[in-house]
């Protein structure tokens, strides 16, 4: 479909600048007959059209008054099933279509009571499901409220943070690197932007932007400079525009198409694996339930007796309940992860997260605290140190224990200057506390000017006229100032940069010494450079500074801002400053922990490389004299290579954004599961390269947030891991739910089919059959697969993601319970013919059967861990109902309409006795087996159960995680 770019008149009104009537003509911008030419209006033009002053933004109330009008800035999604239609669905299997069928052929049989209860536990059914689907989509609603974009927007004259669905047409927008461009907008103020409209034109270069350019009214989209639009994001630089369409009214909007896609591929691998496998149950068990009714039918027994057994044997035995079981665990592990602070974007991520088995994270502000303290200092040839807390401006500059001399202290001061002129960050107290606004490295050097003695208040720095924002590919940061203190008194401009020293110091031409610039000294710079050596290796986080007067006028690049380039050269050296930034503690935990999960942790940084390594061994990511992989050092690998070598690093320094990309797939092409985090605009393509890309929550951009799957909200490591272990967790929950479902519908498979193939009356009832499915597989399912992950989770190494179930760890105690389940339920059901007949044997058999299930959800609560070594009080909705369902369950013996509709007898107090015992039984042999067979697994050198082993695995699978994996 093509946008609508045909030559529009500009209405008369519009180019006036009067523009009364020009906000509703923004408002509808839907209909395509005459949308605003907003391009060919000047800024002031377009704001008064669109109503608004662009100094103090709209007012909150006008906000309001104009999202009732026009609606939401978003989407309007896809029309979701009504709840009717939810609870209808539920009814709409063939099980239950079977079931529905029993019932009315019951009812004209005249089998009223039958009827009733069939439909009763259809409808109940029928709830039951349709609570679980409300419940798991609720929450899967509520995470995307959390993830969702936020836009900076100004509000009755004050900046305010809000979500991007609240913009409005006339909301005065605020933007930089790394922000989405929330609503179609007029540019009132751009600085150097630049903007990636891929999505919208197909043009993979950033375009650039200005605000005062006015183009032709039948300008392509690409080419409307003064436009930013709806689903772009923005690259570099910074900006301010009036919205002037929101919604469906952007260009975005227009394109069909684009808008379907969203919100698709909801349903995760496991939940498709798991509705598969249900399907082909629910006919297998269809199948051996038609042979079992012929089998009975031609063994003579009444037709319609047997009818209803079948069906109700297919309802009993069909696990039907699995994708519900699915559903329920992963959206209650997705509400847990959120909790746990990981916000997970995309459901299927949650079970990658699980099988992770390397993580590539950043290092500042994930592993380490991000709490930076300026400890040394290295200016004109000297080093100092720096006393006193991170923040507030108590403290001392010292030099060998002694104040520095007068000279020394202009000096620092000087350097002070240049920190706080590239700066954007504020420092500001909130009662005795002091914070920082913005960036942590620039609180950090603010501090300690202060410390110095440098006087932020009384300085100025003049005219801020252009900057260039920190960027982690350049790796400094700076900025142009006109006039101040720091003049250079002929009215020429100052450029200021703060950056890394190393490459800093090749911008450098001169240095600042006590007399002002001069050239550097024979040897001056490798003294810098073996400071800055020496501060990383002690973990100091290094920042070098310089500073140089423009020419007039200033050399323009694109976009009529200063050409970069051009700017950023012949510096004169200021100084060094090296901060502290501490491990997080609680990362050294997770990475511990990692550890102990076969999970390889690999470092990530732009960090001097001697940062780097001083941070790794602290946490234990590497060993010392491990190697470091740099920035230039990957260059110079081919992707072959860094392959062959990528499983020996674990810490890499000084790279950008593009080397994230090649480490994802060096490690994916050795067939890891990788999870990367990043903030930056430039680390999208390695967050959706990546197996799980994870986002920072705070310190990320919303271009990263919405290229990744996970976000971490406090852009905590150890939150990482959590979710690793919730991931995993979820997965242990599911199996076991699925083992006990199982389980215990084979048992019933074979109680009925050795009693039609022996001969013997049927040991139960339809009825029987139904209230099972109901009351054991039901309550107890779900609360198994609600269990609190279990803490062994992270002691295994990954699950290979291909295998499923198919292990022998699964099947075989799946088989055993089945198998022990029919034998005490027939030995009651023979004893019980034997004294009392065959009714008594049934009620018998009943009660054992249930009783054998409800006791055996007990252990099925762990693959691992015995019944008398697990924690009774973590899962206490399951002992609840396995205590209602058991009280219930004597209840129905007692009450005769109970007993009449269930067709059971009562029971006697011996053979309760006699019922507890045999259904013990199961629990007591499947438990001693589980402990028997983790014995076997202590062993040194065997894997723990419970995780498929890879096959291929040469050599420890838990040093080795990715070796089982095969290339993908
Ligand atoms: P990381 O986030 O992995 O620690 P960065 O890309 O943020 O790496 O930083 C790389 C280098 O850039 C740092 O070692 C430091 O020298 C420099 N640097 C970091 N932050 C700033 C900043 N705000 N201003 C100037 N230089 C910075
Ligand atoms: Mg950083």
């Amino acid at each position: 479909m093509t946008t609508p770019v045909s030559a529009v008149p500009v209405p008369a009104a519009a180019t006036d600048g009067n523009a009364a009537n020009a906000p509703n003509a923004a408002d509808t911008g839907g209909s395509a007959a005459s949308p605003t030419p907003w391009h060919t209006l000047t800024a002031a033009q377009a704001a008064a059209a669109a109503g608004v002053d662009p100094a103090a933004g709209l007012s909150e109330a006008e906000a309001l008054k104009r999202l009732e009008a026009n609606g939401r800035n978003d989407f309007p999604e896809p029309p979701r099933p009504s709840r009717l239609r939810m609870f209808l669905s539920q009814f709409r299997s063939l099980v239950i279509g079977l079931l529905i069928a029993a019932g009315l052929v019951s009812g004209a049989m005249g089998e009223w009571i039958d009827a009733i209860v069939i439909l009763a536990i259809v409808l109940i059914n029928g709830v039951m499901g349709y609570l679980q689907e409300y419940h798991a989509e609720q929450s899967i609603a509520s995470l995307r409220k959390m993830t969702a974009p936020m836009a900076k927007a100004k509000r009755g004259g004050k900046i305010r943070n809000l979500p991007a669905g609240e913009l409005v047409p006339g909301d005065v927008i605020q933007f930089e690197a790394g922000d989405l461009v929330p609503a179609d907008a007029r540019l009132i103020m751009a600085s150097g932007l630049r903007c990636l409209e891929s999505a919208l034109t197909g043009e993979s270069d950033a375009v650039a932007k200005s605000a005062d350019l006015l183009s032709a009214a039948d300008a392509p989209l690409g080419d409307r400079e003064n436009l930013i639009f709806m689903g772009t994001s923005v690259a570099v630089g910074e900006g301010e525009a009036v919205v002037v369409a929101t919604g469906p009214a952007t260009e975005l909007g227009r394109i069909a198409g684009l808008l379907e896609s969203a919100g698709a591929d909801s349903a995760t691998p496991l939940q498709k694996r798991m509705d598969a496998l249900g399907k082909s149950l629910v006919w297998i068990c269809l199948g051996l339930v038609a042979a079992l009714f012929g089998l009975g039918l031609w063994r003579g027994r009444d037709p319609f007796e047997q009818f209803l057994t079948a069906v109700s044997l297919a309802v009993a035995a069909a696990p039907e309940g699995l994708p519900a079981v699915v559903t329920v665990a992963l959206a209650l592990g997705v509400q847990r992860m959120a909790r746990r602070k990981a916000l997970v974007r995309r459901l299927p991520s949650v079970e990658t997260m699980g099988s992770a088995t390397v993580i590539c994270t950043d290092k500042t502000g994930t592993l380490t605290a991000g709490e930076m303290t300026v400890r040394e200092l290295f200016v004109d040839g000297e080093s100092f140190s720096v006393a006193g807390g991170a923040l507030e401006p108590v403290g001392a500059v010292l030099r060998g224990g002694a104040a520095p001399d007068v000279n020394q202290s202009e000096q620092i001061r000087f350097l002070a200057a240049v920190h706080a002129a590239t700066a954007t960050a504020n420092l500001y107290r909130e009662g005795d506390i002091w914070k920082v606004a913005g960036d942590p490295t620039e609180g950090a050097l603010l501090a300690v000017g202060r410390k110095a003695g440098f006087n932020a208040e009384t300085h100025s720095h003049g005219e801020r006229l252009h900057a260039f924002p920190f960027d982690s590919d350049r790796k400094r940061a700076s900025v142009i100032h006109l006039g101040g203190n720091g003049a250079g008194g002929d009215g020429r401009a100052r450029l200021s940069v703060n950056g890394a020293p190393d490459l800093l110091i090749a911008l450098c031409t001169r240095v600042h010494g006590r007399n002002g610039p001069r050239d550097f000294l024979p040897g001056e710079r490798d003294a810098v450079l073996a400071a800055n050596a020496a501060m990383a290796a002690k973990g100091l986080r290094v920042i070098g500074s310089g500073y140089r007067f423009l020419e007039t006028p200033l050399p323009a690049g694109e976009s009529g801002a200063p050409d970069m380039q051009a700017a950023e050269r012949d510096l004169v050296f200021t100084g060094l400053a090296g901060m502290q930034d501490p491990p997080r503690p609680e990362a050294r935990v997770a990475v511990a922990e990692c550890k102990d999960a076969g999970i390889r942790v690999v470092m990530i940084t732009g960090d001097h490389p001697a940062t780097a390594s001083a941070i790794a061994r602290d946490l234990l990511i590497s060993g010392d004299g491990a190697e470091v992989l740099t920035g230039p050092g990957l260059d110079a690998l081919s992707q072959p290579d860094l392959e062959a070598k990528v499983e020996r690093v674990s810490v890499y320094a000084r790279v950008s954004a593009a080397h994230k990309l090649r480490i994802v797939q060096a490690w994916k092409t050795r067939g890891a599961i990788v999870a990367m985090t990043g903030d930056g605009v430039n680390d999208a393509p390695a967050l959706k390269g990546a197996d799980i890309g994870v986002a920072m929550g705070r310190s990320g951009t919303e271009v990263a947030k919405q290229a990744s799957d996970m976000i971490l909200a406090d852009d905590n490591f150890a939150t990482m891991v959590a979710a690793v272990e919730e991931g995993r967790g979820i997965y242990q929950n599911i199996r076991n739910t699925l083992q006990f479902l199982l389980a215990g519908n084979a048992g019933e498979l074979l109680v009925m089919t050795v009693a039609i193939v022996v001969g013997w009356d049927s040991p139960l009832l339809a009825i029987h059959l139904l209230w099972i499915n109901l009351v054991t597989d039901g309550l107890p399912a779900l609360c198994l697969a609600s269990e609190p992950i279990d803490r062994d989770v992270m002691k295994r190494p990954p699950r290979d993601q291909r295998a499923l179930l198919s292990d022998r760890g699964f099947l075989f105690p799946l088989l055993l319970t089945g198998f022990l389940t029919a034998t005490v339920t027939l030995i009651a059901f023979r004893m019980g013919a034997a004294a009392v007949g065959t009714d008594g044997g049934r009620s018998l058999a009943f009660t054992t059967l249930v009783l054998a299930e409800l006791f055996r959800s007990f252990g099925a609560r762990s693959e691992t861990r015995p019944v008398w070594r697990m924690d009774w009080t973590v899962n206490l909705k399951l002992v609840s109902v396995v205590v209602g369902s058991i009280a219930l369950q004597f209840l129905i013996h007692q009450i005769p309409v109970l007993e009449r509709i269930l067709k059971v007898r009562p029971l006697g107090f011996a053979e309760g006795l006699m019922v507890v015992g045999l259904a013990l039984i199961p629990l007591a042999v499947t438990e001693i087996a589980k402990a028997v067979r983790m014995a076997g697994f202590k062993r040194p050198g065997r894997p723990s159960p419970g995780i498929p082993v890879p096959r291929k695995a040469s050599g420890n699978v838990l040093q080795r995680p990715y070796a089982g994996h095969p290339k993908r």
